[in-house]
């Protein structure tokens, strides 16, 4: 049996994995098992931002596995304190609660929302409600899909949680209709995106904190796709020159190579969380805070912040030059970009397919949304190299509308 086959035969089959058995990855390129180049325009949902098998990052890793990896939080370890603290002064915030999944920092964010909606805002007991944008990708914890709006991720899964009240994304005044009383805050991605990469309307976000501020609520910003020099900013809420009070971080925290999230906010939310109220049994281990603190600062001292923003800049205007009927939309921010198809010349899958047998790897997100994150650390020429592919593709598409055309 090759690969692909035992895969389908021992893996449970809730992902359609594009037809390619990778063995080896260095920085933005990938090799499959026949020594085929690919060029990485994915980084793995944006969780290899810091390209893959990064040598300080390897480094740091295979040291502290040596050295002490999960003693558990039962005890201190001299590895957390250094990376929380380098975190917290990085996203301006005064604590964190580390996790491993982004889903996993996604519900300490609600935990954290309701318990500081009851003891601090006065919400009656059981009564607490989040504010949640239509479209939204959270993870997919029975809480968490109980308040997506996608049918394929519900479907069967229920009964769900209460407590979540959807607004469509990017409107303001649907925001203001929504709070009450009872509403302990607003979860939401700064731009969406599994979604579709949604970017909303300039001064969104900022709007959300003054409503925030005016109606005692607190804005819980998820960054674990935007978070960490994706958008060209550390945090996608600094574009806005705003503060969330929670802030959710995940994927490239482990610096590519371990799960590793974390919830941060102003004291007095993280204050809500006393010994017992929550945990992890990995979350916060010295392996994945030595990593952590790592990726951090390669992040800060090989410039990759200003990288995503200078090479984002620069993808998005060859993006937005392809002049073709088969693209609908491109949109995007830093080295975060969706390219939305028209579907009378193809979906997204197909257009992955082309671009996967020309050496580009990347992924749909729905039908109709090629999604292109590569590694904050991608050379230039890659990239060029890449985006010489998608035009070609793009192109070939133009001249052979799909079949079904009306
Ligand atoms: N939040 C956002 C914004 C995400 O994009 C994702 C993953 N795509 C998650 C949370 C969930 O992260 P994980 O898959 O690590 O649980």
């Amino acid at each position: 049996m090759n690969a692909i086959e035992l895969e389908q035969l021992y893996a449970a089959h809730n992902y359609n994995p594009l037809p390619v058995v990778l063995a080896r990855g260095e920085g933005a390129r990938l090799w499959d098992v026949e020594g085929r180049r690919y060029i990485d325009m994915m980084s793995a949902y944006s969780a290899v931002s810091h390209g893959h098998a990064h040598p300080r990052i390897i480094a740091a890793l295979s040291a502290q596995a040596r050295r002490l990896a999960v003693p558990s939080r039962a005890y201190y370890s001299d590895r957390l304190g250094p990376f929380l603290e380098k975190l917290c002064k990085i996203a301006g915030l005064d604590a964190a609660l580390p996790m491993n999944t982004g889903a996993e920092a996604v519900e300490t964010a609600i935990k954290g929302a309701r318990r500081w909606g009851y003891r601090v805002k006065g919400i009656a007991r059981d009564q607490a409600k989040i504010i949640v944008a239509a479209g939204n990708f959270h993870g997919r914890t029975t809480t968490i899909i109980g308040f997506s709006s996608e049918a394929d991720y519900r479907d069967g899964f229920g009964p769900f949680a209460p407590g979540f009240h959807s607004v469509p994304f990017g409107d303001l005044a649907a925001i203001e209709a929504a709070i009450s009383p009872q509403t302990a805050a607003v979860l939401i991605e700064p731009i969406q995106g599994e979604g579709g990469i949604i970017v909303p309307p300039k001064g969104y976000l900022a709007g959300i904190r003054a409503l925030c501020d005016r109606h005692h609520v607190l804005l819980i910003t998820d960054e674990v796709q935007t978070g960490l020099g994706r958008t060209g900013a550390w945090f996608a809420f600094q574009h806005e020159n705003i503060r969330p009070d929670g802030l959710v971080l995940g994927k490239a925290l482990g610096g590519g190579v371990l799960p590793v999230s974390a919830f941060l906010g102003t004291r007095q939310l993280m204050d809500v969380f006393t010994p017992g109220s929550h945990g992890s049994t990995f979350g916060g281990n010295p392996l994945a805070a030595a990593v952590g603190l790592t990726a951090l600062r390669v992040i800060e001292e090989e410039g990759l912040v200003e990288r995503s923003r200078e090479l984002g800049a620069h993808m998005l205007g060859r993006l937005k030059a392809i002049d073709s009927p088969a693209i609908k939309e491109v949109r995007g921010l830093g080295l975060l970009a969706g390219i939305e198809v028209e579907s009378h010349f193809a979906d997204a899958r197909t257009v992955c397919e082309h671009l996967l047998a020309r050496g580009v790897l990347s992924k749909e997100t729905h039908d109709t949304v090629v999604r292109l994150a590569p590694p904050l650390v991608i050379s230039r020429d890659d990239l060029d190299w890449a985006l010489d592919r998608i035009a070609e593709v793009i192109g070939a598409l133009e001249r052979t509308p799909h079949p079904e055309a009306a």
